[in-house]
């Protein structure tokens, strides 16, 4: 270990002591609501949502909305906002395709539509949070994209000429270093692409439980500490069997993201991978001041293993992304929540970009699962003769997805045919990742392939090329 290796890992040590091993977010008594009651007994409705997270919620809501006579429950396995959706970055994003690349890659013929419901959809998230009166610090700030290697700079140069060329409608502006700099001030930043429009950053845990209320208020049930365990057909309706209790339902909306789909053929489609975050503690004026990041967009980096990073309302920043953790079988449990080495990791990242912040300690850890699918953008269907409907694979950019897809759902379950359901997004599956143990070799050559084509300058070996062609990749 050289000297320097050995001062960044003592810096990264100091700033993690005594950081609070939970979600920033979720660790907020003030707002954080009580759980509501577990289902206990029989319940009938028009419409049973399973899963209290953004994906679920905005389901219940929307359904109200576009009917208030309709009957709807919900089911949360625990609180509502207890996993991805109360813990993530809190980038609300208009991209429904996990980007504008991966986007261009997969549907090039269509993207420019899909850009064009996914601003729309964003536009909606920021109405329905100032009529709802959500308090979740939701700021239009737009997102900066940076390069922090040369071979990176031409690329963020090309999507900025590429989405022109395609038609897309976006304010992309590029940035060289000195301008990426004067926004937000890090040596490593060499250029930086930011999109002002198409990114918004919220409080997710607010958002969730702002949209817990909205659902209350419209009159839908909502049931906490009630697992759906079992759903099956009766007499032309669903029965979802809870611990305590049955719900009979004319429709059903799966919302259950990375746990276990209640519909076994939907499980292959989707691996569960754990992605951590670090929140500092609020930075002083005189630490501020060294950033001079007084917009506060979102940012993250651009290799296969990237960072994401943001300032919050009192001046923390979060900082998360790079490792991605895949456990054999897909198994999801909260003691993979805590990740030491990888906490360690991204502190030592952090004051690499950010040395003038040398001294700042965080103030939490954490991680939480996300949906990943092969295509790294949600997919739909139903089941039971369309009366189950379900999305999922948002692959750790759902937090604006989440509302579009819900309307999805909502579409299939009334069997409308709209814009959205004209997609060939929601008409078509991604590929199936093969069972294991060949999923989870699959996946470790996979991310080794990605850590060493970030190491040489992007190139990518013959596996990934091969991915590639195919259509099947990985990412977070
Ligand atoms: C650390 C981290 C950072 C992220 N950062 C970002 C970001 O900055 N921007 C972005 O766009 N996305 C981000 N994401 C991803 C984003 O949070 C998710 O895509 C989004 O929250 C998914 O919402 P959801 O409702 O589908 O899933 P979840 O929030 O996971 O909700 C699913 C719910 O279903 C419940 N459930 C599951 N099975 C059952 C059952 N059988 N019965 C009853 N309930 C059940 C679960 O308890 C859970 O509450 C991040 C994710 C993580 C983990």
């Amino acid at each position: 270990m050289t000297a320097r290796t050995a001062a960044a890992r003592t810096t990264a040590a100091r700033a993690l002591a005594g950081a609070r091993p939970t979600p920033y977010w979720l660790d907020d008594p003030e707002h954080r609501p009580e759980p509501a009651s577990a289902l206990a007994g029989d319940e009938r409705c028009d419409l049973l949502v399973v899963g209290g997270g953004y994906s679920g919620l905005w389901s219940a809501l929307i359904a109200k909305e576009r009917d208030p006579d309709r009957n709807v429950v919900l089911v949360e396995a625990r609180e509502c906002g207890w996993a991805a959706s109360g813990r993530n970055g809190g980038f609300c994003a208009a991209s429904l395709t996990h980007g504008l690349a991966n986007g261009i890659a997969r549907w090039p013929d269509e993207i420019a539509e899909l850009e064009r419901q996914g601003a729309r959809n964003l536009d909606a998230i920021e109405e329905a949070v100032h009529r709802y009166a959500i308090d979740c610090d939701f700021a239009r700030t737009g997102e900066i994209a940076v390069a922090t290697e040369p071979y990176q700079v031409q690329e963020l140069r090309e999507a900025a000429d590429e989405a022109a060329r395609l038609g897309i409608d976006a304010d992309l502006t590029f940035l060289d270093r000195d301008a990426v700099r004067a926004e937000v001030d890090s040596p490593a930043f060499l250029a930086g692409l930011w999109d002002r429009r198409g990114v918004a950053v919220v409080n997710p845990a607010r958002l969730a439980w702002g949209l817990r209320r909205a659902c209350r208020d419209a009159g839908v049930r909502i049931y906490e500490n009630t697992p759906a365990l079992e759903l099956a057909a009766t007499g032309g309706q669903m029965a979802v069997r809870t611990p305590y209790g049955r719900v009979l339902a004319r429709r059903v909306a799966l919302a259950t993201n990375a746990f276990p789909s209640l519909l076994r053929r939907v499980r292959p489609y989707i691996a569960p991978v754990y992605d951590y975050a670090l929140m500092t503690e609020p930075l002083t004026g005189e630490q501020l001041a060294a950033l001079g990041w007084k917009g506060r967009q979102g940012l993250s980096d651009s290799a296969n293993h990237f960072h994401y990073f943001r300032i919050t309302e009192d001046h923390r920043i979060l900082w998360g992304g790079y490792d991605v953790l895949y456990h054999y079988g897909s198994r999801i449990a909260d003691e993979y929540e805590q990740r030491p080495e990888t906490f360690r990791r991204l502190a030592e990242h952090f004051f690499a970009y950010f040395p003038q912040l040398e001294g700042v300690r965080f103030s939490h850890t954490w991680g939480g699962v996300i949906d990943t699918c092969s295509r790294f953008s949600p997919f739909f269907g139903t089941a039971h003769q369309g009366r189950v409907g379900y999305a999922a694979g948002f692959t750790g950019l759902g937090v604006g997805a989440t509302r579009f897809g819900a309307e999805v759902v909502l579409d299939l379950l009334a069997g409308e045919r709209t814009e959205r359901t004209a997609l060939e997004l929601v008409r078509r599956k991604p590929l199936p990742f093969p069972p294991e143990p060949v999923r989870w070799a699959g996946i470790g050559i996979t991310q080794w392939s990605l850590a060493r084509a970030d190491a040489r300058e992007g190139r990518r070996n013959l596996w990934l090329k091969t991915l590639d062609k195919v259509g099947l990749g990985f990412d977070s």
